[in-house]
């Protein structure tokens, strides 16, 4: 009888272990965090808006939908390097789309607003926000497709060898 009752509290603590240890394993991305103030003052009333107050652009063939060239895409807000141009392409859709993000850059929140239940995708770094996650990227390659904002990220072009 005693047996039983020693596992029976045990187990509650097993479960805690593996769990913690899980996330411990997780990205190490350096973090930034800075006040609504702080924030204020360094991005650009539309980034604000964006980044910190979860908005959308408006849907449009301008900003980085259509940009094709070779470089990588940084987080407008921390600089984080989030998306390589080689993961970009055309989805029709009205935003920046990519089909993969770089490696532990980008982390994944459930977003139950507007009546929809969605996968949110922020900067690992500074917490910004930077679109939606879809599964209906092209099927040939990773068929998701990280909807951006164009005013979540901004360009860096690869120097030419
Ligand atoms: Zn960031």
């Amino acid at each position: 009888m005693k047996k039983i009752l020693v596992l029976i509290f045990l187990l509650p603590l097993f479960n805690t272990i593996s769990y913690s240890q899980k996330s411990t394993t997780e990205t190490m991305v350096k973090k930034v965090t800075k006040t609504d103030a702080e924030w204020k003052a360094t991005l650009t009333p539309q980034q604000y808006f964006i980044l910190r107050e979860k908005g959308t652009d408006r849907p449009s063939q301008e900003g980085y939908t259509a940009h094709f060239e070779k470089g990588t895409y940084h987080c407008a807000a921390c600089n984080l390097q989030l998306f390589e141009s080689n993961s970009k392409f055309e989805s029709h859709c009205g935003w920046p789309s990519f089909d993969d993000a770089i490696d532990g850059t980008v982390d994944y929140v459930l977003d139950k607003s507007h009546g929809m239940i969605r996968t949110e995708i922020i900067c690992a770094s500074c917490g910004g926000h930077l679109g939606h996650l879809f599964n209906d990227g092209p099927k040939e390659t990773t068929g998701e497709r990280y909807c951006v904002n164009t005013t979540s990220i901004k360009f860096v072009k690869t120097e030419k060898e």
